[in-house]
């Protein structure tokens, strides 16, 4: 059993290696506990393989869908999936939902925004903008909804439909395989009173799932009905980062006695996602942006937000880190689920910018800049930023202007 489960995170690692072999993010270390979330933003974002690529294989005939295996096995497994399979429909396999499930942070905060505000469920109608293996949908009939319609355009609808028989839910959920931006709802349901979806990928908007989830809203959600969650925010600091920096930047100058800076230009444009460790901050943090989900379109993606952080001590800048949270605001009391270096461990971890140059900054001065965020021009799922930095202190000055790319 041990073997069967290390082999299946072997597989999954390495189909994580074979489609991000020349590019993609830098991350500090690449066990396996970080394989599957890597290989969720590798294959949805920065491969060949989108989800554009995903053969749906009954979006038409959604409520019939292929027969679940009688084997025990997944679907996926009962249809033999090939590593080819995996490449272009990385969210079948059920390590990457094992590492989602996994995050409590992520998972119980969904299941409080349900669980604890029944009041708002009870009765209504629910759309799950891709469900995985069906838990945010299952957290939506426990806490009363009269109908889910759960929906994703990967094989794993064939293991959720399987689940939520198993859990005697399928009398509320109908599992839907689609793409949703090619979905019909059955029942000739045209409005629901609740759109969930755990949409959010690496710095927020990598992965670009929020245009999904802005479609369905607006095809969708009932005037007054509900966004799970309806907030999203983006944060920022300063850290102390030397080693790190000498590590995976500096690195380069000297590689075996010879002078490979030209790579530290490519390693410096682009950002590291890592678990950043909270003794590092050497600022405040302040919000970039704020995210109404109600009304969010898909140009607010570009912006520019200025930015000022004060230092809490005497210490070194060598990078700016970027975080996330969202907010099931209309809970009972309001529910956040944040990636801040300051709380618990997410999968989605934080995302490091280093500076060319590093800052001596005294505590109390402050460093001001701009940070611009737009979709990539080749590929809308990658992400291109622009970052200044202008620092005038009692130790030095500082006036940058850094590109970066998420692939
Ligand atoms: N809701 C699950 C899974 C979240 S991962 C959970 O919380 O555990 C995001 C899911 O969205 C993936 O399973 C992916 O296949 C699906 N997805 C992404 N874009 C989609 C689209 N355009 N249409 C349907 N499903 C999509």
């Amino acid at each position: 059993m041990q073997f069967m489960q290390d082999l299946a995170r072997v597989l999954v690692i390495c189909v994580g290696l074979l489609c991000s072999s020349d590019q993609g993010l830098h991350l500090r270390s690449f066990p396996p506990r970080d394989s599957c979330e890597d290989l969720r933003k590798r294959m949805n974002g920065a491969g060949d393989a989108t989800m554009e690529d995903i053969e749906v294989l009954d979006s038409k005939d959604h409520l019939s869908g292929p027969a679940p295996p009688t084997n025990g096995a997944s679907g996926e497994e009962g249809k033999d999936m090939t590593s080819k399979d995996y490449y272009f429909d990385s969210y079948a396999h059920f390590g990457i939902h094992e590492e989602m499930l996994k995050d409590q942070v992520r998972t119980l905060a969904y299941k409080d925004a349900f669980m604890m505000n029944e009041h708002l469920i009870r009765g209504k109608v629910v759309l799950d903008v891709g469900c995985g293996t069906g838990i945010l949908s299952m957290f939506a009939a426990r806490a009363g909804a009269k109908k889910v319609y759960a929906v994703d355009c990967s094989n794993i609808v064939l293991s959720a439909r399987q689940i939520v028989k198993d859990n005697h839910l399928d009398n509320v959920i109908t599992v839907i395989q689609a793409k949703v931006e090619e979905l019909t709802l059955p029942d000739g349901v045209e409005k629901v009173d609740i759109i969930v979806s755990e949409w959010m990928g690496y710095c927020l908007l990598y992965e670009a799932m929020i245009d999904t989830i802005i479609y369905a809203r607006d095809k969708w959600l009932k005037p007054g009905g509900i966004m799970f969650p309806d907030k999203a925010s983006m944060h920022i600091c300063a850290i102390e980062d030397r080693d790190y920096k000498e590590d995976k930047i500096n690195w380069w100058r000297n590689v075996y006695g010879f002078d490979m800076t030209y790579m530290r230009g490519h390693a410096l444009a682009e950002p590291l996602v890592d678990a950043v460790d909270s003794r590092q901050i050497a600022t405040n943090h302040t919000m970039l942006v704020e995210i109404d989900m109600y009304t969010v379109t898909i140009q607010d993606k570009t912006f520019s937000s200025k930015f000022e952080l004060t230092a809490k001590r005497d210490d070194y800048i060598h990078a700016l880190v970027v975080w996330f949270a969202v907010d099931f605001s209309k809970c009972h009391r309001n529910i956040r689920l944040s990636t801040s270096p300051e709380g618990e461990y997410t999968h989605w971890k934080q995302t490091v910018f280093y500076l060319d140059r590093y800052i001596a900054i005294r505590r109390g001065e402050k460093l001001s800049g701009t940070f611009s965020l737009s979709p990539g021009k080749q590929n809308i799922r990658d992400l291109d930023f622009d970052i200044t930095v202008d620092f005038e202190g009692e130790h030095g000055k500082l006036s940058s202007s850094q590109k970066f790319k998420m692939r």
